[in-house]
């Protein structure tokens, strides 16, 4: 079938901050440059972050970004892959002050400096005290950084492709990506993409989760794209929950509360953070304050009709500091917990929040699988950047503000080797004749099928299955079920059905279509976690509670055929200084 076709060197899917950092690289090296995104960019959830983005600068105290690498490994629980962590947190100043320059409008101390406040798990001398690393822009981080990030596109004639739903990768017989299918979602014609270089930035998928501070549009759909093509996915069993999601609401309020002084009580009015980490507190890493405000709603001490939550305290901050460093804060609290946090606590949970899996990527954001010899080999022309990606600096649980800083550098790194790929080779390959079938034969099916289920009931269960069976703890039997109900669940979204076949901005459609890529998040999820039969990080097993180097100091990937499960090693060689050895995690 002929299709509209468009021709670039370089095509990024996903406008948000990852994506934006390295469309930049490319634009200003020349390249013609596509950047699809199926929201208008300064709408990708890259807006809603809030506390910052980490660099050991030293602007408030003495920091060496080896401090910041070693905080990193262990909040990782030693799953990161060290040589990537060292590698983001010696470039971190750089690419700071390179937001500075482009105009990102920084908060300043006195002296005229960039701010930086505490965040969870950020340490001065290996773990000696809680330093201020985390630089800032009020409670608005994302928000700056993206409009930076975005203006300077703009500037660079990067050509954007706004409300165009990526479908799926084009690959040839040799495995090479060529481009994309993708919708545009107001005419609803399906349209060709080839580039020479292709990148996958389309961000997270907290949306398999029915609690999370995840935007709408987080359906995981370059993992769902990924996994369509054979690439298997790394480390979906790690899911960060966020200590404080407003009560059924699910939205985000910053550790940057805590960071500035907030702590959390619960119904005795006990500061309970001191029991489970009598050092860090309430700025211990977020899976180890998430367990604990878990354990404190299950033992009875919860606050609320319900007693299914904790507070989260400011009041004692003050009015003045709380306007001045949290004014979207109080805003989210008026608006979704009806209470003014100058006055009185805000009611939290723990909230599903952030992937730490994704696609599989060397350094320089090229996507690799296992060459079949123990080796990694490169897929040629793909590339993936930001929460989508694994590159692994997270490991099995990420600290707060290093993801805004994961997505500049290695943004940055992606489009730089982009740029020397596409230069190398100025043809394009040709595209095999079947390359459209199997996205084409999917879109057919929505238009022409009358019976099924509803996207919406099947996205429900999907999303009850994650919350009931996989969250902050797991539990044995939680997690063999929920594996029966998830394979389930994905039989029945092959047999949806939309009423709706009209073609121009037809939401049904996408909605259904992104179904499909929850789908593929949600299988990983569930598999990867059921397989890992011990603690570390985020993954919290009720009947493996420790940590086991000996059997599980390694990346897990899943491959969507036969729901199949390798293994690969985590890299402990950092580049230029000594490897952490890996140790007890306390905070
Ligand atoms: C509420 C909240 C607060 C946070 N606060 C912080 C913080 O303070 N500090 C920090 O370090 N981290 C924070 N995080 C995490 C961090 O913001 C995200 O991990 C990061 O912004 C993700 O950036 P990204 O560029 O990978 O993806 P996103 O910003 O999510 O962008 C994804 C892009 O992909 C596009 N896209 C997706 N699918 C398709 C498709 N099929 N076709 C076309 N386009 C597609 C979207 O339109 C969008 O442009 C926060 C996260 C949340 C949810």
């Amino acid at each position: 079938m002929a299709l509209q076709t468009q021709t670039f060197d370089a095509l990024v899917v996903g406008g948000g901050g990852a994506g934006l950092r390295a469309s930049l690289q490319l634009a200003q090296s020349g390249l013609k440059v596509a950047v699809l995104s199926k929201v208008f960019p300064t709408r990708s959830h890259t807006v809603a972050a809030q506390g910052g983005i980490a660099a050991a600068l030293g602007n408030v105290a003495d920091d060496k970004w080896l401090w910041h690498m070693y905080d990193t490994i262990k909040g990782s629980d030693y799953l990161g892959d060290q040589d990537a962590i060292e590698f983001m947190c010696k470039n971190a100043a750089a690419a700071i002050y390179e937001l500075e320059h482009f105009g990102m409008p920084f908060d300043r101390l006195e002296n005229g400096k960039i701010f930086q406040r505490p965040f969870g798990g950020m340490t001065q001398n290996f773990g000696e005290s809680a330093i201020s690393r985390t630089c800032a822009v009020a409670d608005r981080t994302g928000h700056a950084m993206l409009h930076t990030l975005y203006q300077r596109n703009i500037q660079s004639n990067t050509q954007f492709f706004v409300e165009w739903l990526a479908l799926d990768l084009l690959k040839d017989a040799d495995g090479d990506v060529l481009g994309v299918l993708a919708l545009e979602i107001e005419t609803g014609e399906v349209h060709c993409i080839r580039a020479k270089a292709t990148m996958l930035a389309t961000g997270g998928a907290g949306r398999i989760f029915k609690a999370s501070t995840n935007a709408f549009i987080n359906t995981g759909d370059g993992l769902g794209m990924a996994a369509r093509a054979n690439i298997p996915l790394q480390d979906m069993e790690f899911w960060q929950f966020h200590p404080t999601g407003v009560l059924n609401a699910g939205v985000l309020i910053t550790e940057g509360v805590r960071g500035e002084g907030g702590y959390l009580v619960n119904s005795e009015g006990e500061r309970f953070m001191e029991r489970y980490a009598p050092h860090a507190k309430d700025l211990a890493s977020r899976d180890v304050v998430s367990r604990a405000t878990a354990t404190e709603i299950k033992e009875g001490r919860g606050v609320g009709k319900n007693k299914d939550a904790v507070f989260l305290k400011l009041d004692h901050l003050g009015e003045a500091l709380i306007n001045d460093k949290l004014p979207g804060i109080r805003e989210i609290a008026k608006t979704f917990a009806n209470v003014d946090p100058v006055y009185d606590p805000i009611p939290i949970v723990p909230t599903a929040h952030y992937m730490m899996g994704g696609i599989p990527t060397n350094l320089q954001g090229q996507v690799v699988v296992p060459d079949g010899n123990g080796g990694q080999s490169v897929v040629n022309g793909l590339y993936a950047v930001g929460e989508c990606a694994c590159v692994s600096v997270h490991g099995a649980n990420r600290l707060g503000s290093n993801s805004l800083l994961d997505l500049v550098v290695f943004g940055r790194a992606a489009g730089d080797k982009m740029v020397e790929e596409v230069r190398k080779d100025n043809a394009h390959k040709p595209l095999p004749v079947d390359a459209f079938d199997k996205t084409l034969a999917r879109l057919n099916r929505l238009d022409t099928q009358t019976q099924g289920e509803s996207v919406k009931d099947v996205g429900t269960a999907l999303r009850e299955t994650m919350q009931t069976h996989c969250g902050v703890f797991r539990f044995p039997d939680l997690l063999q079920e929920g594996v029966g109900k998830i394979d389930q669940v994905a039989e029945r979204a092959k047999n949806t059905v939309i009423k709706d076949k009209s073609q121009v901005f037809n939401t049904a459609r996408v909605e259904a279509l992104e179904l499909d890529n929850l789908v593929e998040v949600a299988l990983a999820t569930m598999h990867a976690a059921e397989a890992r039969t011990e603690s570390r990080g985020a993954h919290a097993r009720e009947d493996f509670s420790e940590r086991d180097d000996k059997n599980w100091l390694t990346h897990s990937l899943y491959y969507r055929e036969g729901n199949r499960l390798a293994y690969k090693p985590v890299r402990l060689k950092p580049q230029t200084v000594e490897s952490f050895v890996p140790k007890a995690r306390v905070y």
